[in-house]
């Protein structure tokens, strides 16, 4: 099953068709995605008997808004590819190394990017959502807690994230639009392995970033577990995994985003979103 947004509404989608939830449910599920979030097991029951004639809109992919709008906690790991780790100079770490993208940075999948002074660098990832109230969960009960897999962009101003020692992550990775999501969520059952994803990020046509979500030192399940033993995992609350090697500052000479560059972030099964990028304003 493959969520969408358009219009702020939650649709079901369906190839390039979707159906309204709340209109085709005749209101006993609710059109904001958040709250059919904390309604989820409801949602898919119903949704798994839907009839074809609910799809009746033809979805423009450029309409599509981020799959979860307004998530409450956004947790976000850095080192989670061992290559990645050892581009950026560090052995492998032992516990998930956790910052936030502060919730207001969260945007959808066709965006411009206004760039901020800076150094501002891509980081494609997949993004796990939680459906259901998750406390202290057991790796072996994680992926029940995920209503579905999503990608991201986990952009980041080197200079704000780096400064200080020890570095504090959160704010160079939270300017406005540095948190891209969609197009779509996509249920854990829809993938063959969601253990394993082709993940492929593109700079103007080029591929700058290529791995496999297997190769994460932390799988999704382990990282719920770690992050729900300490803080209630909350619907609709987002994971951004980590990223795979290949980011600007990592490379020789260093390249970061300019006014005029298109980031495409692929992963297998999921979709595509797309960024544009434009000077800041003098
Ligand atoms: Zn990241």
């Amino acid at each position: 099953m493959r969520l969408g947004v358009i219009d702020g509404r939650a649709v079901l989608v369906r190839g390039d068709r979707a159906a309204d939830v709340g209109r085709t449910s005749q209101g006993r599920l609710p059109a904001d995605p958040m709250a059919l979030l904390e309604q989820w097991q409801t949602f898919r029951d119903w949704a798994a008997g839907l009839a074809e004639e609910a799809y009746d809109i033809e979805v423009d992919p450029a309409a599509l808004q981020a799959p979860v709008p307004r998530p409450r906690q956004v947790f976000a790991l850095a080192l989670n590819y061992p290559p990645h780790a050892a581009e950026a100079g560090f052995t492998l770490p032992e516990e998930p190394l956790v910052f936030t993208k502060f919730p207001s940075c969260i945007t959808g999948p066709h965006t411009t990017v206004g760039l901020p002074a800076g150094k501002v660098d891509w980081e494609i990832e997949l993004v796990a959502v939680i459906g259901m109230p998750a406390h202290r969960v057991p790796v072996h009960r994680a992926w029940e807690t995920v209503a579905g897999l999503t990608i991201g962009q986990d952009l980041s101003e080197r200079v704000c994230q780096l400064r200080g020692k020890p570095a504090q992550f959160s704010l160079g990775k939270s300017f406005p639009g540095f948190g891209p999501t969609g197009p779509v969520l996509v249920t854990p059952d829809e993938f063959d392995d969601p253990d394993d994803l082709e993940i492929t990020g593109l700079l103007n046509g080029e591929v700058v970033q290529h791995d496999r979500t297997k190769s994460m030192i932390f799988p999704v399940p382990d990282l719920i577990a770690r992050l729900s033993a300490v803080v209630p995992l909350l619907p609709g609350d987002l994971v951004f995994t980590g990223t795979p090697a290949g980011v600007g500052n990592r490379r020789t000479p260093p390249r970061y985003l300019t006014d005029g560059d298109h980031l495409v972030s692929r992963i297998q099964g999921v979709g595509e979103i797309h960024q544009r990028f434009t000077a800041p304003a003098p």
